[in-house]
């Protein structure tokens, strides 16, 4: 546990990225800044991955707790 969320590889199977991110498969899709996986569709879809949205938020900072 580092706190940092991972960006998700668009290679990654479409049913391990929804259990990673805890949605359903048929809402996963890809990030519009890195095309890695994220919940694209849904009730909280987000168009930009939890990692780009962590790295914009601290930007240029090491993570804590390294
Ligand atoms: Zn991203």
């Amino acid at each position: 546990m580092n706190g940092m969320p991972r960006r998700i590889d668009p290679s990654t199977d479409r049913a391990t990225a929804a259990l990673i991110l805890g949605c359903s498969p048929s809402q996963v899709g890809y990030c519009s800044r890195c095309q890695g996986l994220t919940v694209r569709y849904g009730s909280h879809a987000q168009v930009i991955c939890p990692a780009c949205r962590a790295a914009e938020q601290d930007p240029g900072t090491p993570p804590p707790g390294r």
